[in-house]
């Protein structure tokens, strides 16, 4: 990634095949992102505008930043991605210019994809900004920078937001009229299937033992994000060179050993 003046911009390898499960929301990713900027044409020649934004929400660790930065790839697009914690902690004045520098630059280098995690503190809904005033302020200044520019990606082709949030409720109504974030998709944690897929996965470079029964360790990991089987199997490794640093595979009990020793990072009423 090259940093200019505190934007990223990236240009992302993750493919589709890199997330495993949510084939369903993959293709709703596909068509929204990925046509419009590869089918210009063929929107052009139907009279369809393409959706500004899509708002990506759903618990931790279950791939909303992956899917952004795959969607980026797949349509062979800039990346530009910004916190909205990070926006918001900013001087008075600085978040908004950082914000408007990203959209200038992602116009210069589109087709662009411009990516918001934790999109709820840059558009706290009004009213709900926190404690002190002065933070309600800059909530509704950043919120209303990022109307304007959202606004103006009628003229300037190209380009489509993606925001992520684990609280789509804390998000301003204003961000969800007509033309601004047109597609929510609910991105959920991984059932035993996904669970499987993420685990082939992660485990894909990894040698592992004839013994090793991934579909088991799937049904085993109820709660796991995505997040947390890559963790999974990562310490299943280490577990295998702590019993023997010149071990030359990763087996079953060293997956067993793993899982009980780490916890899941959701709980039940984290889930939607
Ligand atoms: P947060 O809300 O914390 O930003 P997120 O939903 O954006 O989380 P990611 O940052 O995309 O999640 O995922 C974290 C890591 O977990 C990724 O780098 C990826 O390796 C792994 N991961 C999560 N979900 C999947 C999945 N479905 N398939 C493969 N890997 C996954």
């Amino acid at each position: 990634p090259s940093m200019t003046r505190g934007i990223t911009k990236e240009v992302s390898k993750v493919s589709w095949d890199d997330i495993g499960g949510l084939k369903d929301l993959k293709k709703k990713l596909q068509q929204a992102v990925e046509w419009p900027i590869k089918h210009v044409d063929a929107f052009a020649r139907l009279g369809i505008s393409p959706v500004r934004g899509v708002l990506l929400h759903g618990p931790p660790g279950c791939s909303k930043t992956t899917l952004a930065k795959a969607a980026a790839n797949a349509a062979q697009a800039s990346f530009f991605s910004l916190s909205g914690a990070e926006l918001y902690s900013k001087y008075v004045g600085e978040g908004e210019a950082l914000l408007r520098r990203t959209f200038q630059k992602a116009r210069l280098a589109a087709p662009s994809i411009v990516f918001f995690d934790e999109a709820d503190s840059i558009a706290p809904k009004r009213g709900h900004g926190g404690s002190s005033g002065g933070n309600v302020t800059v909530g509704e200044r950043l919120l209303s920078t990022l109307l304007t520019e959202m606004d103006g990606l009628e003229l300037a082709t190209g380009i489509i937001v993606l925001a992520a949030t684990n609280r789509p409720h804390a998000i301003d109504a204003a961000l969800m009229r007509p033309g601004r974030f047109d597609l929510v998709l609910y991105v959920p944690p991984p059932d035993a299937e996904g669970r499987h897929e993420i685990l082939r996965i992660h485990t894909r470079h990894m040698k592992l033992g004839e013994d090793v029964d991934l579909r088991e360790v799937a049904e085993s990991t109820d709660l796991f994000t995505g997040a947390d089987l890559e963790g999974l199997c990562r310490e299943a490794g280490m577990v295998a060179l702590r019993e023997d640093m010149s071990a030359d595979s990763v087996c079953n009990h060293h997956f067993q050993i793993a899982r009980h020793s780490l916890r899941p990072s959701l709980t039940k009423s984290m889930i939607e």
